[in-house]
C-alpha cells in the first residue's frame, strides 16, 4: 500500500503523527501532499506573513521529507470546496490506496475533511485522522455531566489527569525512511495570489525544524524558569516566541511540554507549581483548552459571541477610531506600541494583546470581531482558536472571560507592566524623548503640549469605562438563545 499523507496545520517530520504512521504503515512509499488555497486563506484572513512562513517552512520540510525519499507535492486550488477533487487525482496519479492526515478542529476545516473522506471512500480509498495538535484530544476532556468545559481552571485539573492517566501524550519517533519515491518533489511556490509576501521578516520568524529546536532550547535554558516573573513584561525576551511555529505545526505540542516536563525534573509533580516550567505548560494547556471551547461550541467559529446575551452589547461602529487603533494613533503609548510592533513583526506580546484588545472593546466599546480579524490579518501566529479565545476573553463576551465589569485602566498597565517606558520607547519614536514611566502619560506629563505630533488620548478613560459598564449593564436581560 502507498500513502497519501496530507499536511496542514502539522508541518514538520518531528512527532507527527499522520506521518508517522503512514510511514509504519506503507510498503510501497508514502507520497506528502501540500495544497495552497489563495481564496480560503484571504476569506480567513490568513496575514501575509503567515503565508510567507508557510512557504519558507515548507521548503525546508520537503528537503527533510526527501532525505527520507518522501517527495512533497504542491497543489493549488482556489479553496476548500476544491480540495475534494484534487487529492483524488493526486492519489490516482501516485497510486495511493489510502490518504492519512492530522485533525483540524475549526468547522469549515472539518467539513472539507468530511468531503475529502467521502470522495475518497467512494473510490475504494482508506482515510486515516489522527490527533496530533495538541497533547490532550479536546473532546476527551469532559465535565462529569459529560459536557465541555467553560471555566480553565477545572479544565486545566482534567487534562493533567488525563496527561498522567493515558499515554497518548507521548512524543513518536522520527518516521521511517521509504522506498525509492515514484514521483518526484514539487517545487514550493514563490507566491501566493493575493498575499504580499515582501512584508516576510525572516530575521524574526526563521524556518526549519532545526531552528525550532535551537529555539525551543534556548528559551528552555533562559528563561523557563524565571517565565512567571519575566512573561508579563513586554520590553523582556521573557516568553518563548514559539507561537508562530505551534501555530503552523513546525513544532509539536507534544514536544514543547515534555521539553519543558523534562526541564523541571520530568514529573508531572511539577505542573503543581505555578512557575517555570508549570507556568509555561499552563499556556499550553490555554491553547488546548481553547480549541477543547471550539470543538464544544462551534457556535464560536460562525462569528459568534461565546455568551450569547453580550450580542446585545450596542457596540459603537466608529471607523475612524478604529483605524486609529490599527495604526497605533490612540494617544494611548501602551496601545499604540502594541499595534506598532504588530504591524512591524507580526506579532505582539500576550500582555499587550489583551491591554489592546481590551481597549478597542470597552474603552472604545467597537466589536470584537473587528480586533480578533485585523489580528488575524497582521498576526504571524494567527491561530484561529487561540485568537478567537483571547478576544473573546478580554470582550468578556467568552468562556472563564474576564467579568465586564473589569476593564484595565491603560495607562496603569503600562506604568506596571513597562515602568521605565523601555517598549514604549521601541515602538513610538514620537515618545522617544521622554524618560522614565511618564511615557505612559505624555498628555499629562507635558501639560497637553505634545512633541513630536504624537495624538492626544481618543478618549477619557474614565467616561469610556462608565459608558462600557452601562453599555454591558443593559445587555444583560433575558439571555438571546444561540443561533
Ligand atoms: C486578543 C488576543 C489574541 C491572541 N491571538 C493569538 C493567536 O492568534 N495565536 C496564538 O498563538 N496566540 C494568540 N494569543 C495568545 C498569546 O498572546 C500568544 O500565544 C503568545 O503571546 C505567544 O507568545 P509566546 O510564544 O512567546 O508565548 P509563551 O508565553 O512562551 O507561551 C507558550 C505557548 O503557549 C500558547 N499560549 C500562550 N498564551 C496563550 C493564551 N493566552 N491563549 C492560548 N495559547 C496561549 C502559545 O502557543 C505560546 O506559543 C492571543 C491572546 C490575546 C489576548
Amino acid at each position: 500500500m502507498r500513502v497519501l499523507a496530507w499536511f496542514r496545520s502539522d508541518l514538520r517530520v518531528d512527532d507527527q503523527r499522520a506521518l508517522f504512521y503512514a510511514c509504519r504503515d506503507a510498503t510501497r512509499g508514502v507520497v506528502a501532499v501540500f495544497v495552497v488555497t489563495p481564496a480560503q486563506w484571504t476569506a480567513h484572513d490568513v496575514s501575509d506573513r503567515r503565508v510567507a512562513l508557510t512557504l519558507r517552512q515548507l521548503r525546508s520540510l520537503s528537503a527533510s521529507l526527501m532525505k527520507r525519499r518522501i517527495p512533497l507535492r504542491i497543489l493549488n486550488v482556489p479553496d476548500f470546496s476544491a480540495t475534494p477533487a484534487a487529492l483524488l487525482a493526486l492519489a490516482d496519479e501516485t497510486e495511493c490506496a489510502a490518504l492519512y492526515f492530522n485533525i483540524e478542529y475549526e468547522v469549515r476545516e472539518h467539513r472539507r475533511d468530511e468531503a475529502v473522506k467521502r470522495v475518497f471512500e467512494a473510490a475504494g480509498r482508506r482515510v486515516r485522522a489522527f490527533h496530533d495538535q495538541v497533547v490532550v484530544p479536546p473532546d476527551t476532556i469532559r465535565t462529569r455531566a459529560g459536557g465541555f468545559y467553560t471555566v480553565f481552571t477545572p479544565y486545566r485539573r482534567a487534562w493533567i489527569k488525563v496527561v498522567q492517566e493515558s499515554d497518548d501524550a507521548q512524543v513518536l519517533g522520527s518516521p521511517r525512511r521509504q522506498p525509492a519515491s515514484p514521483t518526484p518533489p514539487d517545487p514550493v511556490p514563490d507566491a501566493v495570489k493575493g498575499f504580499d509576501l515582501s512584508v516576510d521578516r525572516c530575521d524574526l520568524w526563521p524556518e526549519g525544524e532545526q531552528k525550532v529546536a535551537s529555539r525551543v532550547d534556548r528559551f528552555i535554558s533562559r528563561s523557563l524558569r524565571d517565565y512567571h516573573d519575566r512573561r508579563d513584561v513586554p520590553s523582556d525576551e521573557g516568553t518563548s516566541r514559539l507561537s508562530p511555529y505551534l501555530a503552523l505545526g513546525a513544532l509539536s505540542a507534544r514536544r514543547a511540554f515534555h521539553d519543558a516536563l523534562a526541564a523541571a525534573g520530568g514529573h508531572l509533580a511539577a505542573l503543581d507549581d505555578r512557575r517555570g516550567a508549570g507556568c509555561w505548560i499552563t499556556e499550553l494547556i490555554w491553547r488546548e483548552f481553547y480549541r477543547h471551547v471550539l470543538v464544544g461550541f462551534p457556535r464560536v467559529c460562525m462569528n459568534q459571541a461565546f455568551k450569547p446575551e453580550t450580542e446585545r452589547v450596542p457596540w459603537r461602529r466608529d471607523e475612524e477610531a478604529f483605524a486609529a487603533w490599527c495604526i497605533g494613533r490612540t494617544g494611548v503609548p501602551i496601545v499604540d506600541a502594541g499595534m506598532r510592533q504588530l504591524l512591524a513583526e507580526g506579532w505582539m506580546h500576550n500582555r499587550v494583546r489583551m491591554i489592546t484588545a481590551m481597549y478597542l472593546t470597552k474603552d472604545l466599546l467597537i466589536d470584537w470581531r473587528w480586533g480578533e480579524r485585523h489580528f488575524m490579518r497582521h498576526l504571524v501566529d494567527g491561530d484561529f482558536a487561540s485568537n478567537n479565545g483571547g478576544w473573546q476573553w478580554s470582550a468578556s463576551t467568552g468562556t472563564d472571560a474576564a467579568p465586564y465589569f473589569r476593564i484595565f485602566n491603560p495607562f496603569a498597565q503600562g506604568r506596571r507592566f513597562d515602568p521605565e517606558g523601555v517598549y514604549v520607547r521601541r515602538y513610538v519614536e514620537e515618545l522617544s524623548s521622554f524618560t522614565g514611566p511618564c511615557v505612559h502619560v505624555p498628555h499629562v506629563s507635558s501639560d497637553g503640549l505634545f512633541s513630536g505630533g504624537y495624538p492626544a488620548p481618543l478618549v477619557d478613560h474614565a467616561e469610556a469605562r462608565r459608558r462600557a459598564l452601562e453599555a454591558f449593564k443593559r445587555s444583560r436581560g433575558s439571555p438571546r438563545k444561540p443561533r
